[in-house]
């Protein structure tokens, strides 16, 4: 056996599980097709939102929890700020089911927060122009993350650990055998006992059982200037996200003392093929609906990005992730499909995918994200 454990893919997932399993001490061996940090797949583009009431769902949250002391601890052992905590704007109407998701998170967990109403949030937030029937709802418990320097930093953890890291180094493809799983990559065979899928877009390369319930999505982020730059900074201008006449986007503080950014939630037209067709231009029609939006939503922002990228990632059927053994060989994980919300999860997935690869179980309830339930959805 070269290793115990492989990791195919070294960005959110893989960077976080290996970090935990070196930390368990045990050996592991971890393969990227890119740099270390790059910006070319899932995490690319600055800042994350972490935030704690859910409106995906309240059983997230005691992940979510978890995953924030583990954020923490990652950054004792690196010495990296990776988390800044803002408070989190939820923006809308009470009488959507996203809100009342969040509501009900913040309720069965007692969650601190705060509710204002849309002349209180007007006067505490006058960088949002509200719809008549919008509040705000304040998730004391969120907050940005630093995506690439997080990644960088749990491989560099696991490597002063003694994890192996082989970057530029692309899989081709493994192969499950009765004594363990071969790795075909860079030209090279490794042989370890089990392996753990966290490729992100390129996952469904890896899960061909699931395919069918996976595709792979765009997403263009823009960065506009304000016009005022100290009404934006991360104390006057907390992270948020916004359902707005049924459409969906996300923004930040400037980070940098400069550029605010902007997100918007992916719709059916941002299916793309396959991960390596990622087309990285921008179109004029969709730099005109930012500004659109930024007219509209946000006046105290000039209304034409001054940068502007796109990204991707691998989204479910039901927008859940795949996490759990493949249904036909218990020596495969998967760590796969968070669909456009998964990094401030990522070093709770991290454990959840090294305990699963240690002793197959985990005590996290992840009974909701098992890759068995798209099997069920073909049977009926
Ligand atoms: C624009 C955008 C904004 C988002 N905003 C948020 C947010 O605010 N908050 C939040 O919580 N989540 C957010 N998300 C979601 C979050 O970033 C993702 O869920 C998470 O990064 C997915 O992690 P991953 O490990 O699955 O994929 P990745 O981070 O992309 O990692 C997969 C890695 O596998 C490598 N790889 C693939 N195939 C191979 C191979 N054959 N051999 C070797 N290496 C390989 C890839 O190069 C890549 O490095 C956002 C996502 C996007 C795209």
């Amino acid at each position: 056996m070269d290793a115990d454990i492989g990791i195919i893919g070294l960005g959110t997932m893989g960077s976080m599980t290996m970090w935990q399993l070196a930390k368990a001490g045990i050996s592991v061996i971890g393969f990227e097709q890119f740099g270390i940090g790059h910006d070319r797949s899932a995490a690319g583009g600055e800042s994350r939102i972490f935030r704690t009431a859910y409106k995906e769902g309240s059983n997230y949250v005691p992940l979510l929890k978890d995953a924030y002391k583990l954020w923490r601890e990652l950054e004792r052992e690196s010495g990296n700020r990776l988390l800044t905590l803002t408070n989190g704007l939820i923006i809308g109407s009470p009488d959507t089911s996203e809100m009342k998701n969040v509501i009900k998170s913040i309720q069965e967990y007692d969650l601190d927060h705060e509710i204002l109403n849309r002349e209180e949030a007007l006067n505490r937030y006058p960088q949002h122009r509200l719809q008549a029937d919008e509040q705000i709802i304040i998730d004391k418990l969120s907050g940005y993350l630093r995506p690439q320097l997080s990644i960088v930093s749990a491989v560099q953890r696991a490597r002063e650990l003694g994890a192996e890291i082989y970057s530029h180094t692309a899989v081709n493809h493994i192969k499950s055998e009765s004594d363990g799983v071969s790795i075909n990559a860079g030209g090279e065979v490794f042989k370890v006992r089990k392996v753990l899928i966290t490729a992100g877009p390129w996952a469904v390369n890896f899960m061909r059982d699931l395919a069918e319930f996976m595709d792979v999505r765009r997403l263009v982020n823009a960065w506009f200037l304000p016009r005022k730059a100290e009404n934006f900074n991360e104390k006057k201008f907390p992270v948020f996200t916004r359902e707005s006449e049924g459409f969906y986007y996300y923004g930040f503080p400037s980070v940098d003392g400069d550029m605010v950014k902007i997100g918007m939630f992916t719709t059916e037209k941002s299916r793309i093929s396959t991960p390596d067709s990622l087309n990285r231009a921008i179109s004029m029609e969709e730099l005109a609906a930012f500004t659109e939006l930024v007219n509209k939503d946000l006046p105290g922002l000039y209304p034409d990005p001054s940068r502007v990228n796109s990204y991707m990632e691998i989204y479910t059927a039901d927008r859940h992730p795949i996490v759990g053994t493949s249904p036909g060989d218990d020596q495969i994980i998967y760590l796969a499909g968070f669909s456009g919300h998964g990094f401030k999860l990522a070093p709770v997935m991290g454990k959840i995918g090294a305990e699963l690869a240690l002793n197959g179980v985990t005590d996290y309830q992840i009974d909701s994200f098992s890759p068995e339930r798209f099997m069920k959805a073909r049977l009926i």
